[in-house]
């Protein structure tokens, strides 16, 4: 059988390939996943459409709403970018911990949404920035919500015959403050056993807001809508923060797999949110733990 492959030059021509071809020939981007899953024989592949030469996907620009930024760019160029490390400090240091130097020149930010897997580092920095998604077709394009798009174990709300093209990321509030962290075997090459993004805004020692997403700890990355409740409007003190570890260890449903444990997991995650709450707020929760 021989291979199908497609190189379109243009979109247009890329979306007439996925439209006459729904769900036969994947789109290939920087290629570190689908090669490797291919070549480890996890996929058949009759083709595929390599989408690397739409020079329209590579762009990051700056609208009305927020940062918007081509599927293509790399994690490299995203951890590079000025505006990116300035406003979105969450996103350049998740794109920093993606495998090592060559992954990150190579991989796109279009890929590991679109891979879907738990672990994907920019996932939970993207649901807590509460980033949309745009779906493009030969008829027209959509933008789907980040919180809307993980629907299932690796699975996306994107159709077949859907391109992802673009991601935004609505301006933060300069007050906010954002953070990443990964926890994985290693600090380069290494999947995450656990991963979080908050940011939120401080006033007084008390968390006047907070968004909180997680990775590697259920089937999709996930926002923490129960936990984020519990923490708004509240002055941090240890108690809150052991509540906030409690409500998140409720929240999520991890599993026991190669990389780590279950309990392992739950644990983590809470002592992840736990270095948040403390580094955003450390003055005002040092004077609040002492009275
Ligand atoms: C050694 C190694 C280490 C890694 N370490 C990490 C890590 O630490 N953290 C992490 O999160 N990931 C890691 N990865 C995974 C991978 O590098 C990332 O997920 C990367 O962002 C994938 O991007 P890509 O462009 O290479 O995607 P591809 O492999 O080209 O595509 C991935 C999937 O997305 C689909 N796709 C790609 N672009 C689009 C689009 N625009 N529209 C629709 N579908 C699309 C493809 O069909 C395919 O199913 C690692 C991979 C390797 C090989």
């Amino acid at each position: 059988m021989t291979f199908a492959y497609h190189k379109p030059p243009s979109l247009p021509e890329a979306l007439a390939l996925l439209a006459a071809n729904p769900g036969r020939f994947p789109v290939l981007a920087g290629g570190t996943d689908i090669v490797v899953q291919w070549r480890s024989g996890l996929l058949k592949l009759e083709g595929v459409i390599d989408i690397s030469g739409l020079s329209e996907l590579r762009a990051i620009s700056i609208t009305e709403e927020g940062i918007e930024i081509g599927a293509l760019v790399t994690h490299s160029a995203i951890a590079a970018d000025r505006i990116v490390v300035q406003r979105f400090p969450a996103l350049a240091a998740a794109c920093r911990t993606i495998g090592g130097v060559q992954i990150q020149n190579a991989g796109t930010l279009g890929g590991n949404i679109m891979n879907a897997s738990p672990a994907g580092d920019t996932l939970p920095v993207l649901l807590a920035h509460e980033a949309m998604f745009l779906a493009q077709d030969l008829k027209g394009e959509r933008w789907i919500k980040a919180n809307d798009f993980f629907v299932g174990y690796r699975k996306t709300s994107l159709a077949p015959h859907e391109l992802l093209t673009r991601i935004m990321l609505p301006m933060p509030d300069t007050k906010e403050r954002a953070r990443f962290y990964k926890i994985g075997q290693r600090r380069a090459q290494a999947i995450s056993k656990v991963s979080l993004c908050a940011r939120g805004r401080v006033r007084h020692g008390g968390i006047e807001w907070v968004k909180i997403a997680v990775g590697s700890v259920a089937a999709t990355p996930m926002r923490l809508p129960g936990t984020e409740a519990l923490l708004k409007g509240k002055v941090i003190t240890q108690a809150l923060i052991d509540k906030a570890g409690a409500s998140l260890a409720d929240e999520v449903t991890p599993i026991d797999d190669l990389r780590s444990t279950a309990d392992y997991r739950r644990f983590a995650a809470g002592g992840l949110l736990a270095r948040y709450l403390r580094e955003v707020t450390i003055k005002d929760f040092r004077r609040a733990s002492s009275v």
